[in-house]
């Protein structure tokens, strides 16, 4: 199977995103027949300048006839693998699908226009991506030829953004921070011959090197119980496997409660298998049943080691959806894989709206609708969780008030 790699595009509005996303399409041959035509068409006319955005606002209208998903996501390819860019067209929303789960990006691409240069929105973005854990970085400087392709003005660039990233926390690789014109296509896909004194990677080649997420299957076990069935005398332990393997024989231990087992044997769909790996809904029994008793919904069966984080605090970022605003001492429901207890918000530190970008620093009484921000949450009783990056099914969870999802959290 090929590897895909995600990733998400941000920039500030106007600094070429559809057009940088357009020329990447139409350079690797990833648009349809008809819309390469078009752009080819437009190129001749246009003296080599096709409007990649229109193509681009062209797929999006045909985009929303087909499906409704709330990212745009666009793929293309390259000799070495497929790539999904996740197009984060508002914060709000797009910091809620990266919080809840439903887009996961291995790396992030922030585009600055040259001639611009950094802008507020920038400072944003690359706080958000601090924030969410996204450790993969590129930066494209766009729009090279409106500063006649100046090496001075790069490297300006880039010393202003490698500096603001540090100041959240992150690291940029400097091979990563590339210049490019998106509408002439200069190191997009093709070298080009206006920056000759630029050496580095093209966009693509940059893309090429950047790590996959490892596969799920790969990573530690970690099966969440759903459920315990009492079948012929044979307790039967059910649910999901978020991470990892496991097969007849294994040693166990669950967490939170501790106790460890032995996995007696592995049941598909009622059968007995040898194995089985993330993904795949099996039920399990031990073979001493002394574990048994401080099994539940909730505990999470897990390799001796490394083991989850056991706690009755956690921190956490946490993104907002409620109009109903969270105060400090409020209690809320948490649920995290099948783990699910009541907790006391004991700390609202690093406000963030996520629609103006405000940044409130500093600790706060409360948290309103489509704000961000750093919570410390008091557990009635243990939860185990891992962090974000390594296992995401116990490294997120959401909040309830009654019956409602209020918020969606990660822990890094
Ligand atoms: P978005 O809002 O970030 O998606 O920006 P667009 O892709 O719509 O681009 C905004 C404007 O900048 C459009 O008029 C583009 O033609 C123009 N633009 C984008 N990339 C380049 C570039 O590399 N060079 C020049 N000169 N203009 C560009």
């Amino acid at each position: 199977m090929r590897e895909n790699l995600k990733f998400v595009a941000v920039g500030h509005v106007d600094h070429g995103k559809s057009t940088m996303i357009g020329r990447l399409l139409y350079d690797t041959g990833s648009l349809p027949p008809d819309k390469m035509e078009e752009v080819r068409r437009m190129s001749e006319e246009s003296n080599g300048q096709p409007e990649f955005a229109f193509v681009m606002d062209h797929l999006e209208e045909e985009r929303q006839n087909r499906i409704t998903i709330d990212t745009a996501q666009t793929f293309f390819k390259t000799a070495k693998r497929d790539y999904t860019i996740i197009d984060a067209p508002g914060h709000k929303q797009f910091l809620k699908n990266m919080i809840t789960g439903s887009t996961q990006a291995e790396a992030a691409l922030l585009l600055i226009d040259a001639e611009e240069g950094l802008r507020e929105q920038t400072h944003r973005h690359a706080y958000i991506l601090g924030l969410l854990g996204i450790k993969q970085l590129m930066v494209v400087v766009n729009k090279m030829d409106l500063v006649d392709y100046s090496q001075q003005r790069f490297d300006e660039l880039k010393d202003q953004i490698t500096k603001r990233l540090g100041d959240f926390g992150m690291s940029i690789n400097p091979d990563m921070i590339i210049p490019i014109s998106a509408q002439q296509g200069d190191n997009v896909a093709n070298k080009g011959d206006k920056m000759a004194w630029f050496t580095g990677m093209t966009m693509l080649q940059a893309l090429d090197v950047l790590e996959c997420a490892p596969s799920l299957e790969d990573g530690m076990l970690r099966f969440p119980i759903q459920d315990m069935y009492r079948i012929d005398d044979e307790t039967i332990l059910v649910g999901r496997i978020a991470s990892g393997k496991l097969e007849a024989g294994q040693q166990i231990i669950f967490h939170p409660c501790g106790k460890s087992a032995t996995i007696g044997a592995v049941k598909k769909f009622g059968e007995e298998a040898t194995a089985a790996i993330a993904g795949e809904s099996v039920g399990i029994t031990l073979k001493t049943d002394s574990a048994l008793k401080a099994v539940t919904r909730g505990e999470v069966a897990c390799d001796v080691e490394p083991s989850p984080m056991v706690s009755s605090t956690l921190e956490a970022v946490v993104f907002w959806m409620s109009g109903m605003p969270l105060r400090l001492k409020d209690r809320v429901e948490f649920k995290c894989a099948t783990q699910q207890l009541n907790c006391q918000v004991v700390r609202i530190d690093n406000r963030l709206n996520s629609s103006s970008l405000e940044i409130i620093d500093g600790e706060s009484n409360e948290l309103r609708e489509t704000e961000v921000a750093r919570l410390t949450l008091k557990m009635e009783g243990y939860v185990a969780t891992d962090k974000f990056d390594q296992v995401p099914e116990t490294g997120r969870f959401v909040l309830m008030r009654d019956t409602d999802t209020v918020a969606g959290g990660v822990i890094h």
